[in-house]
């Protein structure tokens, strides 16, 4: 089964049909996740861009399901609305034979909990506790950049970095330990957690 893989944000887009057999998987083209990626909170988006993703996307399923699968896209599509920029970039040689995902011996390493974040409720506090995925960690340098770009309203020590997004209060501490405040539920927490860090 094909992923047909697209992501939009700001003015930009990008889309690619992985076939699993024949093109890399995700994980040979991106190994690791960055601890910050621009979300549609953080950056903003415009509808056009969602919109030409979307139709990008269709026409390769369209491709697919009528059997034309040697007209699918073989690079990898980007574009920019606001700069008027567009690439295609080939990926074929970035297929890892060792990948954990798509290799010879795979293992799946997404599918393995310990990957995944772990939240939790602190009792009678209003504060959510989140422990971000230990292969994708945020540092306190994170921290105050997120801080700053969604607000001025940044404390750093060198224990941990304070800050305000979407009005809750933010304290990361350096362990990577995060505690969002003002709010009641693990599911608001987990939403505005994926929302400030993608
Ligand atoms: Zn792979």
């Amino acid at each position: 089964i094909p992923w047909i893989y697209g992501a939009c944000v700001g003015s930009t887009g990008v889309v690619f049909p992985f076939v699993p057999g024949k093109s890399a998987c995700f994980r040979c083209l991106l190994p690791s996740l960055p601890a910050i990626n621009q979300t549609c909170d953080t950056a903003g988006i415009i509808s056009p861009a969602v919109q030409v993703t979307a139709a990008l996307q269709s026409a390769e399923a369209m491709k697919w399901l009528s059997g034309k699968r040697d007209k699918m896209r073989s690079k990898v599509h980007l574009f920019d609305l606001w700069e008027n920029t567009q690439m295609d970039i080939g990926i074929s040689r970035i297929r890892n034979q060792n990948c954990p995902t798509c290799g010879e011996h795979p293992v799946f390493p997404a599918l393995t909990a310990s990957r995944r974040s772990a939240y939790a409720a602190l009792c009678g506090r209003d504060v959510v506790q989140v422990l971000p995925d230990p292969h994708r960690p945020i540092t306190l340098d994170d921290a105050e950049k997120m801080g700053r770009l969604m607000a001025e309203r940044v404390k750093r020590t060198p224990y941990f970095v304070e800050f305000y997004a979407f009005e809750h209060r933010m304290i990361l501490f350096k362990n990577g330990r995060l505690l969002i405040h003002g709010i009641g539920s693990i599911a608001r927490g987990q939403k505005l957690y994926h929302q400030l860090f993608g």
